[in-house]
C-alpha cells in the first residue's frame, strides 16, 4: 500500500475501529482487485480521502467515541465523489435514514452493508458503482466553465442531444426515447446537464436553451419517429412554463415538421409542477389542449399530495432514480415505488421507472406492474446517430 503513488484501478478506503471486521473486508476487497487502505480514526480517515483519493469507502456508522453521521457530512462538505458503502450491526431502519441523508447530500451512497455479513454481499456493493463512477468522471474534467464560454456556446451551437431509450416492461419493446441536452465543449469535451444547467439558469439563458433543444429535438425525431409509434420526452425547467409564447412555439415547430405532439412527453420534475401557482396551471392545460403530454418527473423527491397530482393534468409518472436505486435493499424504498404505480394506476397515469441499472430492479418493477423503465440496463444516452442505429436493430 504506498503512500503517494496512487494507481487509477479501484482503491477503498475503509473506516472502522473493529481491526477484525476491516480486516476481514480488506481481504475480500483485495481478492476482488482493489487496493485497500484502513484508517481507525476520522483524522487518519480524512487524510486518506485526500491523499489516497478512494474510488470506494466503506464506514462503519457505528463507533465508539466516532459518529458515523458526522463523517458523512464532512465527506460531502470536502465534495467526496467515491462510492459509499455504510456498515453497520443497526438496524435497517437506522441505515436506511442515514442513506438518505447521504443522498441528499449529494454523496453516492452505493449501499448498505449489514454485520455480519456475506462475502458475496460486499462483492456486489463494490460492483454496483461501475456505471455512477463512469458518469462522475465525466462530470468531474477539470476547469469551471464560464459565462463567456456559455455565451459562445449558445451563438455557435455547442448544445448537443443525446437520447435514452425506454422500454415497455411487459414486452420489451421500445416505447420511446428521453432527450437530454449535453454541451460538446472546445476544450473539456463533453459535459454533462448538472454541470452546465445552474450557470444557464444564473445566466437567464433557460428559456434560449429550452427552444434550442426543442428544435434540435424534433427535428431529429421527426426523422427517427417517421413510420414507427415512438415517442420522445424532453425535459422542461420551470422557467418556460411561465413564458406564454412557449407552447406556441412548440405547437408550430410540431406542425412544421409533422410531429405528432401526443407523441411528445414534456417531462416536469414534481417540485416544478406542483409549485403552486394560477399561471402554472393555465400553461399546463394548454400544453395538454394542444395534445402534448405531460410527465411529473424525479417523481417523489418533492412533497406534492395526493389531491395535486390529481387536479394537475399529467399523464404520465417519472418515478425518481434514487427511488429504484434504493428498491432492492430498502423495504421502504420499495414500499414507495409500488405505492407510486398503484397511484399511478388509480389515476391513470402512465408509469415509468428511470434509473434502471439491473436486471433484478427490471425484474422487480415487472412484478410491481410497472409500465415503462429506462436506465443503464437497458441502454445509455447515445447521440442521434447511434440511436437511431439501435432503434433500428430493435424494431
Ligand atoms: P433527469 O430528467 O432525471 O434525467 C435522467 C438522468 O439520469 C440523465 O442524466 C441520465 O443520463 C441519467 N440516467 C439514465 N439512466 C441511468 C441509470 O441507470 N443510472 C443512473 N445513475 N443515472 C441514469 P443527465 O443526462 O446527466 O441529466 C441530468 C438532468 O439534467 C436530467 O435529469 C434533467 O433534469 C436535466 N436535463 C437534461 N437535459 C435537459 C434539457 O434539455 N433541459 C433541461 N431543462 N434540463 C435537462
Ligand atoms: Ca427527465
Ligand atoms: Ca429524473
Amino acid at each position: 500500500m504506498d503512500q503517494d503513488k496512487v494507481d487509477q484501478g479501484r482503491r477503498l478506503l475503509i473506516l472502522d475501529d473493529e481491526p477484525t471486521v476491516a480486516m476481514t473486508v480488506a481481504r475480500i476487497a483485495e481478492r476482488h482487485g482493489f487496493t485497500v487502505r484502513l484508517s481507525e480514526s476520522p483524522r487518519e480517515f480524512f487524510h486518506d480521502v485526500a491523499r489516497f483519493a478512494p474510488s470506494h469507502i466503506i464506514i462503519d456508522l457505528l463507533m465508539p467515541g466516532m459518529d458515523g453521521v458526522e463523517v458523512l457530512r464532512n465527506l460531502a462538505a470536502v465534495g467526496c465523489h467515491a462510492n459509499i458503502i455504510m456498515m453497520s450491526g443497526m438496524g435497517a431502519k437506522v441505515l436506511e435514514s442515514a442513506q438518505r441523508a447521504g443522498l441528499e447530500r449529494g454523496l453516492r451512497i452505493s449501499g448498505i452493508l449489514p454485520k455480519p455479513f456475506k462475502p458475496a454481499e460486499l462483492r456486489a456493493l463494490l460492483d454496483a458503482d461501475a456505471d455512477r463512477a463512469l458518469l462522475s468522471r465525466a462530470t468531474e474534467a477539470d476547469g469551471e466553465v464560464s459565462l463567456g464560454e456559455l455565451e459562445a456556446a449558445l451563438r455557435t451551437d455547442q448544445f448537443v442531444l443525446h437520447y435514452q431509450p425506454k422500454i415497455h416492461l411487459a414486452t420489451g419493446r421500445v416505447a420511446g426515447v428521453e432527450a437530454l441536452v449535453r454541451w460538446q465543449h472546445p476544450t473539456l469535451g463533453l459535459l454533462l446537464p448538472q454541470r452546465f444547467l445552474p450557470l444557464v439558469e444564473q445566466a437567464g439563458s433557460m428559456d434560449l436553451l429550452t427552444y434550442r433543444v426543442i428544435e434540435t429535438g424534433l427535428a431529429w425525431f421527426a426523422e427517427a419517429g417517421r413510420g414507427n409509434e415512438l415517442t420522445m420526452a424532453i425535459n422542461i425547467s420551470g422557467g418556460s412554463l411561465t413564458d406564454v409564447i412557449f407552447t406556441d412555439v412548440l405547437s408550430e415547430q410540431c406542425t412544421l415538421l409533422k410531429v405528432d405532439p401526443a407523441r411528445i412527453i414534456l417531462e416536469l420534475t414534481e417540485t416544478t409542477a406542483t409549485r403552486r401557482s394560477a399561471d402554472t396551471l393555465d400553461i399546463l392545460t394548454r400544453v395538454r389542449l394542444k395534445g402534448f403530454k405531460l410527465s411529473i418527473d424525479d417523481y417523489g423527491t418533492g412533497y406534492s399530495s395526493m389531491s395535486q397530482l390529481a387536479q394537475l393534468p399529467f399523464s404520465e409518472i417519472k418515478i425518481d432514480k434514487s427511488f429504484v436505486a434504493a428498491m432492492l435493499n430498502s423495504g421502504e424504498a420499495h414500499k414507495l415505488v409500488a405505492s407510486t404505480i398503484g397511484l399511478g394506476n388509480a389515476l391513470h397515469l402512465l408509469t415509468v421507472a428511470e434509473g434502471v441499472e439491473n436486471e433484478q430492479q427490471l425484474r422487480a418493477l415487472t412484478e410491481l406492474e410497472c409500465e415503462q423503465a429506462q436506465g443503464f440496463h437497458i441502454a445509455r444516452p447515445m447521440d442521434g446517430a447511434a440511436v437511431r442505429e439501435w432503434l433500428r436493430e430493435r424494431i
